[in-house]
Formats: C-alpha cells, structure tokens, sequence
C-alpha cells in the first residue's frame, strides 16, 4: 500500500479474516471475464476490485481505472482484449482504489467522466470521521467532464446511461448501465459475496436503500450485474442484498431506539443470520453493524 493511501488502505484492510483478505494492489490471480459482446469484467481473484472494460470499433471504454500501484497490470490485461486507445474513463466514485488510473489514461488521450461530487472530492484532501485521510489528486487525474444526474454515451452501437445515485456508497456514485447489452456496473453499490460500505462522508443506509428500490423496477430478469468486488451477479442478488440492508436497518432502528450503544447492538449481533451469506470480505460484520448505527445516530434528528 502507498503511504498516501494509507488511510483509507488500512480503513479497508484492517484486521480481515485471512481466507477473506483482499490480494494488495495489481498481486492475486488474473480474472478477466467476458460479460457480453466487447464488455468486460477485469480484476485480480475473488476480492479484487472490478474494472469495467467495453471495446469496439470507437475505441475503448473503461469504468474505474484501478488503484494507483495497479495500473501497470490493468493495461497490461488491457492489452490482451484490445490495441485501441481508451477514449473514456467513467469513475464510479473517488475512493482511491476506483480513481488511480485516471492520469495515466487522461494522459494518454481519454476523457475522464464523473459525478460533480467525485471530482470535487478528488481536488482537495479528504478526511474520514473516523479517522484517517485520502490525498488531494493532482490536476491531471480530475475529472474533464461532470454531471449531475445523469449522462448518456453512444458507443460502440450501445447506448450507456451513467446515473448519480445521490448519499448512497458515497455522495458521488455513479451506475452504468449498457441498455443494448443489458449489463450494468453497480460499483460500490453491491458487492457480490459481501457487505458494502458506508462511507460517512456523503453515504448512507437509506440512499443504499433508495437506490436500489428506484434501480430494480428499471432491470429486467436479465440482466448481467458487475458488482464492486466479487463475481458478476443478477438483478435477484440485487434484490436479495436489498432485503438484507432493510432488516438490518431496522433491526439496528430499534436497538438504538431502545437506547442501547453500539457495543451493544455490536454484541448483539444483528447482521448473524446474514452472516455466511454476506460475511465474506473485508468488512467484517461486526464492522458494518457499526458503520450502520453510525450512520442512523447521525440522521437521527
Ligand atoms: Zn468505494
């Protein structure tokens, strides 16, 4: 881990179970995976972050663009589905390990797409609540062209509808939806094997809740999802995890409201029968139980 991610690389990391540990930065087993016609999911084992790759006759497409350290080894994967120049990089969110290939790139001809918020966080240092801090990007790594709430891109024949998704992983999160291909990057919105983040600056249960009750009437049965981390999934994974952030948003509700503290509501383990599900990366259970509460006391008002 670079010391100018140190922060929010032990934020990620700390103390995961062995068998569930994230391989470090461009290490682990290659695993790249065809999702439909030119669409692609590259990243390194089962906890590896997902990049988003779409190639065609325009050129290519990527969503995300990896941590800084695992760029080398992204365009070298790169390499092995197409020679064309990458024309876009759509960023999902300003976390470090979505943003870091977005100066090479950028350099090297692509157009860097985000929400507002992304590229706003991403000019100046951000520090977390609970400790710990993420660099200040350099300018050649922000975004060129933001949105608000949503954006639409013509290529390679399909028509891709990039949508803000307001206070959910971060208050910069951004889909991607292939309409033609039927696939869509949910980013940090969804992990496949485990529980996703809130981060509290800008994130919250509720918006993870809103987001996918506006998401799932718009998806039918279909459709192929790439999530964050972890294998690609369907719109009944979605679904399901939906479920899971409900019960425990309303189990921890009425712990809190009964006026126990987080350890106790840690101690209680409500996320338990979830567990072997949804238990199985790097945050752990107990530690998204108190991300929740957390973020419930601080809308509490
Ligand atoms: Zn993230």
């Amino acid at each position: 881990m670079k010391t100018g991610f140190i922060s929010i690389a032990l934020f990620l990391t700390a103390a995961i179970p062995a068998a569930a540990q994230r391989p470090p930065p461009g290490t682990g087993e290659d695993h790249t995976q065809l999702v439909a016609p030119g669409i692609y999911s590259v990243n390194w084992g089962d906890m590896g972050l997902n990049v988003g790759v779409f190639t065609g006759s325009d050129g290519v497409l990527l969503i995300d663009a990896q941590d800084e350290p695992a760029v080398p080894r992204l365009k070298t994967e790169l390499a092995k589905i197409s020679t064309a120049p990458v024309r876009f990089v759509i960023d999902s969110h300003w976390h470090f390990d979505h943003v870091g290939g977005n100066a090479t790139f950028a350099k090297e001809g692509a157009v860097v797409i985000a929400q507002t918020n992304t590229r706003t966080r991403m000019m100046s240092e951000q520090v977390n609540p609970l400790g710990g801090k993420q660099r200040a990007f350099p300018a050649g790594a922000w975004p060129q062209i933001t949105f608000d709430d949503s954006l639409s891109l013509h290529f390679n024949g399909d028509d891709i509808t990039v949508t803000h998704v307001p206070n959910a992983h971060t208050d910069g999160d951004a889909i991607v939806l292939f309409r033609k291909a039927d696939v869509l990057f949910a980013a940090d919105l969804f992990n496949s094997g485990d529980y996703t983040r809130i981060d509290p600056r800008g994130g919250s249960i509720d918006g993870m809740i809103a987001a996918y009750r506006a998401l799932l009437p718009m998806l039918d049965d279909k459709v192929r999802v790439v999530p964050g981390r972890g294998r690609v999934a369907g719109k009944k994974h979605l679904e399901e995890y939906l479920n899971v952030m409900i019960a425990l948003r309303d189990r921890v509700t009425t712990m809190m409201q009964a006026g126990l503290t987080v350890e106790q509501v840690v101690a209680a383990k409500p996320s338990a029968d979830f567990d072997p599900r949804w238990g199985n990366g790097p945050i752990r259970p107990d530690q998204y139980v108190e991300e929740v509460y957390a973020d419930l006391k601080s809308h509490k008002n």
